[in-house]
């Protein structure tokens, strides 16, 4: 039986990701606050927040000193855009502050407010570079399956999921998707991880050859795949990688949009995995999801065909109403000091050993085919043989079953592709809360079997 607000709920809202007609009997679960790394729902039962919102709120529920630079800066210029020359403060040393954090040289930084926009404008900052540096041909983009950069047409086209791109006449031409990385499916027998990095290597260079070089403009990656399940690529997969984009002049495109801002205990997720792209995405914890708010982190050789292009068509057209909206951008400049002062990095890198050791001994459980990690983020593949790792009917869902189970355990985690239940937490997390998280987790998977 719906509750009013739920029953008001499915009469009026299309939910994203969402089973559209089940939602209708089971209606939502309605979230009214949070504190800290807690959520309470609207009839007050507490819920442990195992994903960060979606990977997202970094910082945890109920931060005052972001809600205050917020309505300090509300009250101050709640909007002005940055188109034709305009500009503000915030927007100015949030880009300054990107730029000294960057692992890579960046020369200059376009605000958006998603990561699926910070990906689709890579995209055509992509197009536009070769265009001025005229090579129009060279236009094809490379990302990989089960990679996830977002849901608007180009970045939905870059995502892996057939899920992504079914019905929805998707990818757009001009995309392909290589092999992802992940060792525990896809390895031949007896292949060990590096010989499996170096194969997928061939894969990346047979898939450009076959596709002409000059027609392949870049390749897109997230350090770990996020909503793909959690994919921790083998130690050398990326120098492998970018040994083949480098002898094909191929930009790579690195999406930090879950792994950026501490997640692997480093600023940036490239840091931990020995990735060096051209080309950056960030969002999400750029402002511990308290305001939407991504950017592009672009090197000079990109931003130089830019201003060329720009000066040959009298002005660069692109962007959104929002980019760099200053609210968002003062929030994101705190949520960054914040990071900064209390060395929240330094803080995951201290938690990971036992958040690692905990998530490995789920391998024990026999719903467990692999557990999947890599900083504070870890992805649980459900299998019905561990031996044969053949998996239940995906479309009885496992996973889901353990995350409706957790949800009654008052732990909120997620089911993805493959079924796998992914976990997030905020980095904020204690030690207390580590335990108490993998305790629930264990009783919904045990209450599955
Ligand atoms: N890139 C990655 C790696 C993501 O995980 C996501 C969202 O989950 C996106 C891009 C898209 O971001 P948004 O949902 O803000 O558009």
């Amino acid at each position: 039986m719906l509750t009013n607000m739920q029953a008001r709920d499915v009469e009026t809202l299309v939910h994203p990701y969402t089973n559209l007609e089940a939602i209708r009997s089971t209606g939502p679960l309605i979230l009214e606050r949070g504190q800290g790394v807690w959520l309470h729902d609207s009839d007050g039962k507490a819920y442990l927040e195992g994903m960060a919102g979606l990977w997202c709120t970094a910082l945890g529920y109920g931060n005052e000193e972001l809600v205050e630079a917020a309505s300090e800066q509300m009250r101050k210029l709640p909007f002005t855009h940055i188109f034709g020359g305009k500009s503000h403060d915030p927007a100015i040393e949030l880009a300054e502050k990107l730029k000294e954090m960057a692992p890579v040289p960046i020369s200059k930084v376009f605000f958006t407010c998603s990561g699926s926009e910070a990906n689709d404008t890579q995209m055509k900052l992509v197009w536009y570079m070769n265009n001025a540096l005229g090579r129009p041909r060279k236009k094809k983009i490379i990302s990989r399956m089960r990679a996830y950069h977002g849901v608007t047409i180009a970045s939905a086209s870059l995502t892996g999921l057939a899920g992504n791109h079914n019905d929805f006449d998707l990818p757009i031409a001009g995309v392909r998707h290589t092999t992802a990385p992940h060792y525990y499916r896809l390895a031949e027998p007896g292949e060990s991880e590096e010989d499996f990095a170096t194969r997928l290597a061939a894969d990346l260079e047979a898939l450009i050859l076959a596709e002409g070089p000059e027609t392949v403009a870049a390749f897109i990656a997230e350090p770990v795949m996020g909503a793909g399940g959690v994919i921790v690529p083998p130690k050398t997969y990326f120098p492998k990688i970018e040994a083949v984009l480098k002898k094909y002049d191929v930009f790579f495109i690195g999406d930090e949009v879950i792994c950026g801002f501490g997640r692997l205990g480093t600023p940036f997720g490239c840091q931990a995995l020995d990735m060096k792209p051209n080309a950056i995405s960030v969002a999400k914890a750029l402002s511990s999801a308290y305001q939407p708010i991504g950017a592009v982190m672009i090197p000079e050789e990109m931003y130089q065909a830019m201003l060329e292009e720009s000066r040959k068509l009298g002005s660069f057209g692109h962007g959104f109403t929002y980019s760099g909206h200053p609210v968002a951008a003062a929030v994101a400049l705190k949520t960054l000091e914040i990071y900064e002062r209390e060395s929240i990095f330094e803080r995951v890198r201290a938690k990971i050993p036992q958040f690692a050791a905990r998530c490995a001994a789920l391998e024990d459980h026999p719903l467990v085919g692999e557990a999947r990690q890599a900083g504070l983020v870890a992805g649980i593949e459900i299998v019905a043989d561990k031996k044969t790792r053949h998996q239940f009917d995906p479309k009885l869902g496992f996973a889901a079953k353990v995350v409706a189970f957790a949800q009654d355990e008052g732990l909120i985690v997620r089911s993805v592709f493959g079924d796998a239940v992914t976990i997030c937490p905020p980095l904020v997390i204690s030690p207390a809360e580590i335990d108490e998280l993998f305790d629930r987790l264990t009783r919904a998977l045990d209450r599955t079997l």
